[in-house]
């Protein structure tokens, strides 16, 4: 039998690849050891290195139960030692949700926090990041626009038709929407309650007029607005971007303008010089029990 061998770069990659899964497998396992987040976050988890887990390292995270309790566990439910997340079944997710010792784990209701800033400012990078943290789970919006080059169905957006939109604001499916730049975009409330009630960080990338809808119907959410370091900087970013036609470039411009404005109204000011920075400061604000309550910047 002929087996290509793998070149240097893709054998560099493959390593590289089962160091992020194991670290990302190693976090969340964490998170449930400390009670933050429910085992049912890690069987909803669509990451590839998460699916991968074995069910019964899964459980056996859970405090107070270790790989003998786990092993029980899964035999009463009908899932073999060796069943991967991925592989789950309706019924035996069903069965897990009625053991009760899983269900003694009751981790603290996720945040709700909503970033908003002017277009080109790093908003999709930051969420993006935070899609890779099992702490946090990154709502996916619907939206009339049309996907760009690489934009993925259900994972950056949900394109769906003017007359979807409409079907969805009249069955009240969105938690917010609003106009911008010619299209609409709206977030689904299916997930994000189910998200934080598994104790998972629910975050927002949404403009002003959709943040200041979430501020109104929830006020204890968590509001943060991403600023550019200079608006020349942020001009600069905009249109090197490289996507979008001159006219929608300039109201992207005009729009990005009236949205630095509206800086004042949210509870944080993010200045995003350092990506990592600003990240860093997102979690320590969602994951601070005094995260949101700090009064409004006057
Ligand atoms: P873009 O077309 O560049 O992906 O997004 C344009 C603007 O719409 C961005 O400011 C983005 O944060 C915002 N946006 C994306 N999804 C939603 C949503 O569900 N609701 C609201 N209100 N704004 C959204």
């Amino acid at each position: 039998m002929n087996t290509v061998p793998l070149s240097p770069e893709s054998r560099i990659k493959a390593v590289q690849n089962s160091a992020i899964a194991r670290k990302e497998r190693a976090l969340l396992r964490e998170q449930i050891s400390k009670g933050q987040l429910s085992i049912f976050a890690a069987i909803t988890d669509p990451r590839e290195s998460i699916q991968r887990m074995r069910v019964v390292d899964l459980l056996s995270s859970v405090p107070g139960i270790g790989l003998s309790r786990a092993q029980a566990i899964l035999e009463r439910s009908g899932i073999s030692l060796t069943r991967k997340i991925g592989g789950l079944g309706k019924h035996q997710i069903r069965a897990l949700r009625n053991e009760p010792t899983l269900n003694k784990v009751n981790p603290p209701m996720g945040r709700l926090i909503v970033i908003s800033g002017p277009g080109g400012v790093g908003k999709s990078t930051i969420a993006s990041a935070l899609r890779q943290d099992p702490r946090f789970w990154v709502s996916v919006s619907a939206t009339t626009r049309p996907p760009r080059a690489g934009e993925r169905e259900g994972v950056d957006y949900f394109f769906i038709s003017e007359v979807e939109f409409d079907r969805m604001i009249q069955g009240s499916a969105f938690l917010e929407w609003a106009e911008f730049a010619g299209a609409r975009y709206g977030t689904p409330k299916s997930g994000v309650q189910e998200g934080r009630e598994l104790g998972r960080h629910v975050l927002l990338e949404i403009e002003i007029e959709g943040a200041k809808q979430v501020a109104a119907a929830d006020p204890s959410a968590l509001l943060v607005f991403i600023a550019p370091p200079s608006w020349e900087e942020l001009e600069l970013r905009l249109t090197a971007r490289g996507t979008d036609s001159a006219e929608r470039r300039a109201a992207r411009l005009a729009l990005a303008r009236a949205e630095l404005a509206a800086a004042a109204d949210f509870q944080h000011v993010l200045v995003n010089s350092q990506v990592d920075e600003v990240i860093a400061e997102l979690v320590s604000l969602a994951t601070s029990p005094q995260g949101g309550q700090t009064t409004p910047r006057s």
